[in-house]
């Protein structure tokens, strides 16, 4: 039985993108499914584009999603070297032999001159190719450039005429006339091989089984199908995955948000709900679950059930599945992650605030405090700003906003001085949820006000805002010091 062997092969040229991540999850998954291997190569072929940290971001996001490699950069394998660039004489020697068959070409054509080639075709509304002049050199004039020293590169002699098959195992078999596709450059006049020879040259040798990649790369497939025969490999089988689709239309790109996977984890999305989510996006288990483990996803994934229809980046829903798997947390695992988020996240200032408020309360009101802010708080962000925007908050109140619309001013004061007796009633260790509201819900049935005339101004005094959380929950983020300290406050701004 063969092993099945996948990878993911990123060039470090920026910063995993939440679409990259997908696909190396579900080379992941397959691989694992399988109890096979998964690999990670860097295609670090094209040095120009290369940005200083782009591959360490990218190991980092795979790490944080939890899709270990198991042959890699670092850590190693069999058919290493894994990097690229550290392979250049096995391309080299791959590419001696195409020459040697006749299976490539060089071409001495200079930039200048495929600039203005390229110019005319536009002008003529051509595709741009090359116009293979090179292709058909004698010997003599070969032999001419060589002895001058004039740079070439090396490009793959096309079939003039005729079709590629490329079999993709969601699309089917997909057909490709020769007379589109372009004489690929293989070698750069540089001596470096392009992407083209390094990935057909690496998979082969890597014993990749399944080339799982985005639909972007569709277009360069037939070529790659050419260079496997022109090698004499046999070619793998390949998957082309739909492409994230903005909500507002179009491909998802930063100029809809966040795309960098990393982004997320400090906008605090947790690695949990990212998996699921992207999961979700191109694969449809066709059950009614939503809700997966990474193991899960390992024992249900099925190359079969990818769609080729491009799935909707719904952020949404992403915030909906990042809360579930948020509510799943108790107090203490949620602080984990904050404090992680400390260390992890380049900008920390806020979840430094949050960790050391949060570090200041007893278990039972940290336990209390999470047990209501899960309900409001989608991502770790959310849950460090629903309660830091209102423990700093520096209010000025506005006398006509703390009224209740069906209440006046004098009773409001009166009001407010009988609920700061009220709550100073309350011991410390008590001010809980569970004990201000329904002993000051009951409190007010005694007297001769409503749960609006009271509730109103409380909430207001403790938020500032018309529309805030519970009063009690505020209160109990607050503590007793400082609810009774705006309510005295507001109270003041009444009498004034
Ligand atoms: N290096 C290519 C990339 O940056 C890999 C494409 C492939 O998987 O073949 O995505």
């Amino acid at each position: 039985m063969i092993t099945i062997r996948t990878r993911f092969a990123p060039s470090p040229t920026g910063n995993l993108h939440i679409g990259g991540a997908r696909s190396a999850l579900f080379a992941y998954l397959w691989a694992k499914k399988n109890h096979g291997q998964f690999i990670l190569r860097v295609e670090d072929t094209d040095r120009a584009r290369e940005k200083v940290g782009a591959l360490e971001n990218q190991m980092e996001g795979l790490k944080w999603l939890g899709i270990n490699w198991d042959e890699g950069p670092k850590k190693g394998g069999e058919y290493g070297p894994y990097v690229q660039s550290e392979r250049f004489d096995i391309y080299q020697k791959y590419a001696a032999q195409l020459l040697a068959e006749d299976k490539v070409y060089r071409c001495f054509c200079t930039p200048e001159r495929l600039a203005q080639m390229r110019q005319k075709q536009q002008e003529n509304k051509q595709a741009p190719r090359y116009d293979r002049v090179c292709r058909h050199l004698s010997d003599d004039e070969i032999e001419k450039k060589i002895q001058t020293n004039t740079p070439y590169v090396l490009r793959l002699k096309v079939p003039e005429q005729g079709t590629v098959e490329v079999y993709d195992a969601i699309r089917g078999a997909i057909t490709f006339n020769c007379q589109d596709i372009d004489d690929q450059v293989l070698v750069k006049s540089d001596g470096f091989p392009t992407y083209h020879l390094a990935n057909v040259v690496d998979d082969h040798l890597m014993k990749i089984t399944h080339v799982i990649r985005g639909e972007e790369w569709l277009p360069s497939t037939p070529k790659h199908v050419l260079l496997y025969q022109a090698l004499g490999f046999s070619a793998p089988q390949f998957v082309h995955l739909s492409i994230f689709l903005a909500k507002a239309g179009g491909k998802m790109s930063k100029r809809h948000g966040e795309t960098s996977l990393l982004a997320f984890r400090d906008k605090g999305y947790l690695s949990e709900a990212i998996v699921n989510f992207i999961a979700l996006l191109g694969w449809n288990p066709k059950t009614e679950q939503e809700y997966f483990t990474k193991e899960e996803l390992i024992e249900q994934f099925e190359i079969s059930k990818l769609n080729t229809a491009n799935p909707v980046f719904e952020t949404e829903k992403l915030d909906w599945m990042n809360q579930h798997y948020l509510k799943k947390l108790s107090s203490g695992e949620m602080f984990t992650k904050m404090k992680e988020m400390i260390s992890l996240n380049s900008d920390v200032a806020l979840y430094k605030l949050f960790a050391e408020w949060f570090s200041g309360l007893s278990v039972k009101h940290q336990e209390s405090i999470w047990h209501n802010l899960k309900e409001r708080s989608k991502t770790l962000e959310e849950v460090a700003v629903n309660t830091m925007n209102y423990v700093n908050k520096e209010i000025v109140y506005q006398p006509q906003e703390l009224i209740w619309k069906k209440s006046d001013q004098k009773t409001t004061i009166k009001i407010l001085e009988n609920l700061i007796e009220k709550i100073k009633e309350f011991a410390k260790e008590d001010f809980l949820v569970a004990n201000l509201e329904p002993q000051i819900l009951a409190w007010i049935k005694t007297t001769e006000w409503g749960n609006g005339d009271v509730l109103w101004p409380m909430r207001f005094a403790l938020s500032g805002e018309k529309k805030s959380p519970s009063p009690f929950e505020l209160a109990e983020i607050l503590g007793p010091a400082e609810t009774i300290n705006r309510l005295t406050k507001a109270k003041e701004s009444l009498n004034a």
